[in-house]
């Protein structure tokens, strides 16, 4: 195979081009994978307005500051 210098300059910037562009997509996907998953367990106090993470089944928590009752799921609804 024969190489010119500009073949392999190219080569080299649009394989770091890649890699960075591979890198940035790997890491957003991490990213916003391990959000979803927290957020999925985040529960706000609704008196507090304490953020906590709950793993259990309940469906009402208390709040481990101000001991105020909340709904699973139901904590970003206004009203
Ligand atoms: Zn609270």
């Amino acid at each position: 195979m024969d190489l010119s210098l500009s073949d392999f300059v190219l080569f080299v910037v649009f394989g770091s081009c890649a890699a960075v562009l591979l890198c940035a997509v790997i890491s957003r996907t991490l990213h916003a994978r391990t959000e979803s998953r927290s957020l999925a367990h985040r529960v706000v106090c609704r008196l507090c307005l304490h953020a906590f993470e709950d793993f259990t089944d309940l469906k009402v928590i208390h709040c481990p500051l101000c001991s105020a009752l909340n709904e699973k799921g139901r904590s970003r609804r206004l009203g």
